[in-house]
């Protein structure tokens, strides 16, 4: 069994052959997915898509680049869907200071609700970090008692003990396995097992050998394999240990 911690499934360059994508994940055995909202049209279509699914896992958050449009109506319309009980995280939310898209300030301010928010629902938060390392630890650490994931985690192992310090997971997705990025591959040999998940990121991010490509949920094996190797560990072990660590940050009943 393996766990795509992040994935976005809803998106529309999924439309064509949503069911075939769901269907060649379960054949690799991707028998866990959690379909992450970036908004509240995402959040929403996150949450239709994962009813009667078994294993698949809706999120609901405001994503970095959506934080200027995101006004009072749509925050409390993502509180709602947050506190649903199949709503298994908040997020993503976080900081973006490589793009931008939107404002500073904007970004700063829906980061601490959604972090609010989080600890409040006791849920677990999904954590974006792109060139924000000191500003998304600043407010991590306002608030304790946060669980959560940085997802994506592109970093190198100097940032990654005040991560580990405030429990938070640590995700790699198919970024680990680009050439140039030795940095990211010996952040993955350092994260206590406890701690560490895999992912997509999809439609984003496909792994090397497929880079250019649509990712999809069935590639998250070629990541774990990669992260296996890298940590002197057999796949099926890693396997097993990543999808408790999601069950177990995510509250997921056992399968
Ligand atoms: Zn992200
Ligand atoms: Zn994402």
């Amino acid at each position: 069994m393996i766990t795509d911690t992040h994935a976005h499934v809803t998106w529309e360059s999924f439309d064509a052959d949503r069911e075939q994508v769901f269907a060649r994940a379960r054949e690799a055995g991707v028998t866990r997915i959690v379909l992450v909202g970036t908004n509240l049209a995402s959040s929403r279509a996150a949450i239709e898509c994962a009813r009667g699914r078994a294993g698949v896992h809706p999120s609901a958050g405001i994503h970095p680049h959506d934080a200027q449009q995101a006004g009072p109506a749509e925050r409390s319309a993502i509180e709602e869907l947050c506190a649903r009980r199949e709503c298994v995280a908040v997020g993503e939310t976080g900081l973006d200071w490589f793009k931008e898209y939107s404002p500073r300030a904007a970004q700063l301010d829906s980061f601490r609700w959604q972090l609010r928010l989080a600890r409040a629902l006791d849920k677990p938060v999904i954590v974006h970090c792109r060139d924000a390392h000191a500003d998304v630890l600043e407010l991590l650490r306002e608030v304790p008692g946060l669980r959560g994931v940085m997802h994506c985690y592109t970093m190198g192992v100097e940032e990654l003990p005040a991560y580990v310090a405030l429990g938070l997971c640590i995700s790699f997705s198919g970024v680990v396995t680009y050439a140039r990025n030795e940095h990211i591959r010996a952040a993955a040999r350092a994260v206590p097992e406890e701690l560490l998940l895999v992912e997509t990121d999809c439609p984003f991010l496909a792994p090397q050998g497929r880079r250019g490509q649509r990712n999809e949920p069935a590639y998250v094996r070629e990541t774990l394999a990669e992260v296996a190797r890298l940590r002197g560990c057999e796949l099926e072990q890693l396997a097993r240990a990543t999808s408790a660590n999601a069950e177990r940050l995510f509250g997921l009943a056992p399968l």
